[in-house]
Parts: structure tokens; sequence; C-alpha cells
């Protein structure tokens, strides 16, 4: 089957077409600056980049779609050699707790959800509509970032704040990046080649935006993230976890909207607020090396903070049998991944440092003594919603 993958975020989309037979990425690319002017980026047969405009989704996809059929990049004959789509919803909110096949229904829940994801829903919308547009009658699935999570229990979902608000406006904890805890802990079960029913695993997505993920037997109890991305880790510009009342005091001495407040945590915070340098952790790492005070904070901040949370999830499963690291950070930097691991000798794991010199690569490098694994596994989201799609259509 021939699936077509896609990531339409608000100015940007990327794109894969994965053949689920062997799995193979047949073609892949991106569309950045939609609505700006347009810039475009396409592996297939060969690579291809052109400055393209690119009004709204719509345009994008179908430059996409030119792209797959073209005689020298191209990789497909006809359109339809796809046999459907699959989306990637950043937020399914308490409608979806799996993925689904696109129907009115959906797009209505999908579009319910906007207001939980206000920067993110919007884009995937658009990107389903122009789908339908160009591509009538080919199958459509959303696999949602949030879906994995809805097997918390209460005590993990809910915030401590009035039923009422709860009830009236759906404010509790949803989690995301799900279907790259997914994935990863699918692969740890494999590789450690054990049942997920009998594993309890502690997933670390640690990219530009961060998240942990308690998973106990093969089901989510609990994420770091909350109604929003912006719970939890320090990531690369986002505060993570604050006292609330911060928002209101800094609203106050800078005179400020709550709005303005809001977009300071997520944009100009985390890594990047506190080291002054860049919310990328190799500028930062660099900046160390030369001296620079604050991008040590910053680094030791966010180390901490994710071995506390591992710690957190440990304490809530009774136990843990490995820790996975994946995403930008956590596949390629061995000296966070050593640095993070610094603080869980209590748990029974330690570095090997040499098998630890690895970067994008399935590896498990604690030491032969440790009682809980250490794995690195490249997440792979595109695959997993690959998987998703053609398990939905069988
Ligand atoms: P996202 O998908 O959330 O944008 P990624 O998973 O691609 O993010 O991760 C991007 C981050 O990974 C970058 O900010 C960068 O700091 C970090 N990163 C990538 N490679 C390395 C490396 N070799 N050493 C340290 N950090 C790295």
């Amino acid at each position: 089957m021939k699936i077509l993958i896609l990531n339409c975020g608000s100015s940007s989309l990327k794109y894969q077409l994965i053949d689920t037979e062997g799995e193979h990425v047949l073609a892949k690319g991106l569309c950045e600056r939609i609505g700006i002017d347009g810039r475009f980026q396409h592996t297939g047969k060969t690579e291809y980049k052109a400055d393209i405009e690119m009004k709204n989704h719509t345009d994008a996809i179908r430059i996409v779609l030119d792209a797959l059929l073209d005689d020298d990049h191209g990789v497909l004959k006809s359109i339809k050699e796809v046999n459907a789509v699959g989306h990637r919803v950043v937020h399914g909110g308490e409608y979806f707790s799996k993925s689904v096949i696109i129907t009115e229904e959906v797009k209505k829940a999908i579009e319910d959800c906007c207001t939980l994801a206000p920067l993110h829903n919007p884009a995937n919308l658009s990107g389903i509509k122009a789908c339908e547009e160009l591509m009538p009658g080919v199958p459509q699935v959303a696999v949602f970032d949030t879906a994995f999570h809805q097997t918390m229990p209460p005590k993990a979902y809910m915030y401590a704040i009035p039923y009422e608000l709860y009830e009236k406006y759906k404010i509790h904890r949803y989690g995301f990046h799900g279907t790259s805890h997914k994935y990863v802990t699918q692969r740890a079960a494999a590789l450690m080649r054990k049942p997920m029913e009998q594993l309890k695993l502690i997933s670390c997505h640690l990219g530009n935006g961060a998240s942990v993920c308690a998973v106990e037997y093969g089901k989510s109890i609990d994420t770091s993230m909350g109604l929003t991305p912006l719970e939890g880790l320090a990531m690369g510009t986002r505060s993570g976890n604050l006292d609330p009342a911060i928002i209101a005091f800094i609203a106050e001495k800078e005179k400020k909207t709550v709005e303005e407040v809001e977009n300071i945590l997520n944009k100009q915070s985390g890594v990047l607020g506190l080291s002054g340098v860049s919310s990328d952790f190799r500028d930062i790492k660099e900046a160390e090396m030369h001296g620079n005070k604050r991008a040590g904070i910053a680094l030791d901040l966010f180390h901490y903070r994710v071995a506390k949370t591992i710690g957190g999830y440990a304490a809530a499963m009774n136990g843990a049998d490995a820790v996975i690291f994946t995403a930008g950070l956590g596949e390629n930097s061995g000296d966070s991944r050593a640095a993070i691991c610094e603080y869980l000798g209590y748990l029974g794991l330690w570095v090997d440092s040499e098998k630890n010199n690895v970067r994008g690569k399935e590896t498990d490098f604690a030491t032969d003594e440790s009682t809980v694994r250490a794995l690195v596994i490249p997440t792979n989201e595109e695959l997993m919603i690959a998987r998703e799609t053609a398990e939905l259509l069988a």
C-alpha cells in the first residue's frame, strides 16, 4: 500500500510517501513559507528544490502531488497509486483515543479542538480539506498526537482546579508526542524481546519540544505535557512548568497582556530564554564550552528536570524496565543522555560510555550490570502514521 503522510504546520508542510510493504520511504520533502512566498524541497527519484509561490495548503499539496508525478524526480505514474493519506493531527481533545478514517463528523470534532490547539489544528484541517479537493475519493486518516495519552487515569490527567471549569471547558491534561512515544515504546519491547504487557517504560522525547511519558504495560499512564505543549520540561523556547502566579506577576510588572506573557513563555523562554544564546542545544553546548555560565545553567536545568520527571514516573509505576531517549537531542547527544542518567543510579541504571557514543541508531547503552536498560531509539512518527493508516483501511 502506498500512503502519503502529511504533517501540516501553520506555514509549513512535511510529507513522506511510504510503501507499507517493506516500509520504504519512496519520497519525502518539505514546503515552507506557505502563505508568505513558498519554498519547496523534495527527494524522490532525484532531489529537487525550488522557490514556488504557495498561497495556502491547497497550493502546497498541489505542488507535492506534481513532484510525486514528475518524470525526473517523481516516483508515481498516476496519483491513483496513492491508496490513502495519513494526516498528523495535533489535538484530538476528548473525542479521539485512536486514529480514525476522516468523515464529516471527524472534521467537525477536529474543528472543535481548534480552541485547544489554535496554532496547529486549523493547519491540519486545511491539509485535510486540500486533499479532499485534490484527491477526491482517496481515503484519509487522522492520527492524533493526543490519542495515545487517552489511557491516563483521572489522577494523572486532572488539574486541581474547580471541577466545573474542567466540565465547562474540558481543561485537563491531554499530552502530546503520542505517536512518537507509542512508536519508540513498541520498538523498545521488540528490542528487549518482551511483550509490551510486561514492560514499564519511560520514554523521553527530547527535541525542540520535549516530553516524557510513562508507559505501563503498553498504555500511557502519565506524560509531562498538559492541556497545551507548554507544560512540563523546559524546552527550546518553552518555559515548561512554573508557578502559575508568575503570569500575573510578569503581566503587572512589564505592563503586558496575558497573551503577551503566554507568548514569552512559549517563544522566548526555555533554554533560549535562560541562556540568551539559542534554542538549539548544539549552540548552547558550544557556548558552555567557551565558558558561558548562563548556557551552563540552561543545560543543567534541562537535564535536571528530565531526570526528576523520570524519577516521578519510576515512582508512578513502582519501577521501570527501561528509559528511552528519542528525537533530536535524545538520539544525537550522548552528553545529554549521560548527564540525565547521572541521576538514575538509584534506579539501577549506569551508562556504558563506549556504547553511549552513538548517534541516531538503536542502542542499549546501559552497562551489563544495570537492572534498568537505557535505550536510544530514533523516532519515526511518519512510519507510525503509515502503519495506523494501513491498519484502519485493512
Ligand atoms: P522538533 O521536531 O521538535 O523541532 P527535533 O526532534 O528535530 O525537534 O530536535 C531538534 C533539536 O535537537 C535541536 O534543537 C537541537 O538542539 C537538537 N540536536 C540535534 N542534534 C544534536 C546534537 N548532535 N547534539 C545536541 N543537540 C542536538
